[in-house]
């Protein structure tokens, strides 16, 4: 299998505040992993997790304070301060379709700027067919969206236009932040069936980043789930949240809610903080909240092993 993306022990370090009380915070903390070309990858956790700031410099708004980010082979490190490769290859879906565009422009307008702004035709005619090409993909055509504003569309159909826009420079790599947070939930699955879709019409791959497991479980081929910034474990989505390792995802599987019966997990839980300090900073991420907790784990950070082609990063494996 071909690697679309890869990254290599990739750290964020923000630093917040003023010079006299600077706060240092690791929002991606030695972050690795990949995506195969035509998978849907998962990246799941709670909020803060550090999942968002991936994206961020996957898409080039940020720059990772170390480690690598590449590319179809290449690293991703600006060239006269342009990130080449990330301009037309990698394309994001954000959350919500309604901030994505201009309450005030007509949707149309977004297509034919990004066809005049990545050179994709020569005459009107090419740039109509290639926009029609782009929203036939999604289940839309140029007729359905010409002279319409963002508020005409519902959510789910405005989501669906802002991929047909992705859609346009034939992207290889598509990053879904939270793509369906927003849509109505009768249509969650028609827009995650979509991705499905995409991929075996274009061989695009499809970084999903979310907090709901249930819709990775349901769309998503490998997942990686993250906890303060690093991944705590990584595999085979059916392996990792169905017969998970991890005592994190033991305790997140029962918060997901029914998406599928053969997929039913139904127990709540409450995830309220209780990790000390020291903890985080020098044992395991999970030792506030973890019921295997052992002095060992307060005191060092577990390695990543693998156990049945999972990775899991946890002393109960060591
Ligand atoms: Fe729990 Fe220790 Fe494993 Fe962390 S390393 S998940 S605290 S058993």
């Amino acid at each position: 299998m071909t690697k679309i993306l890869e990254l290599q022990d990739v750290t964020k370090v923000f630093h917040i505040g003023s010079m006299i009380s600077r706060l240092k915070i690791t929002a991606v903390d030695h972050v690795s992993f990949h995506i195969n070309s035509a998978e849907i990858f998962g990246l799941a956790g709670e909020s803060g997790c550090g999942k968002s700031t991936i994206a961020r410099m996957i898409l080039g708004f940020e720059e990772p304070t170390s480690g690598k980010i590449i590319y179809r082979g290449k690293d991703g490190k600006p060239v006269a301060g342009k990130e080449v490769w990330r301009t037309a290859g990698v394309q994001a879906v954000f959350q919500n379709p309604f901030e994505t565009f201009n309450p005030l422009r007509q949707v149309e307008h977004y297509f034919f700027e990004a066809v005049h702004n990545f050179r994709l035709a020569s005459s009107h005619e090419e740039a109509l067919a290639r926009i029609d090409k782009a929203l036939e993909a999604v289940g839309l055509s140029y007729k359905e969206i010409a002279g319409r504003y963002p508020s005409e569309f519902s959510g789910g159909q405005l989501q669906r236009v802002s991929i047909a826009r992705s859609l346009l420079t034939e992207p290889s790599l598509l990053i879904a932040d939270e793509p369906v947070s927003m849509v109505d939930a009768s249509l969650r699955m028609s827009i995650m069936n979509l991705f499905r879709e995409l991929i075996e019409r274009f061989g695009v791959s499809v970084l999903y980043i979310t907090h709901d497991l249930a819709t990775a479980y349901y769309v998503c081929d490998r997942i990686a789930i993250m906890l303060r910034g690093n991944i705590v474990t990584m595999g085979d989505v059916e392996k990792v949240l169905v017969e998970p390792k991890h005592p994190y995802v033991e305790l997140l599987r029962q918060c997901i809610p029914e998406a599928d019966p053969r997929r039913r997990w139904t127990t709540k839980v409450q995830l309220a903080e209780s990790e000390q300090e020291e903890y985080l900073r020098v044992g395991c991420k999970f030792a506030g909240r973890c019921p295997y907790v052992m002095e060992r784990c307060k005191r060092e950070a577990p390695r990543d092993v693998y156990v049945d082609g999972v990775l899991v990063k946890c002393f109960l494996y060591e």
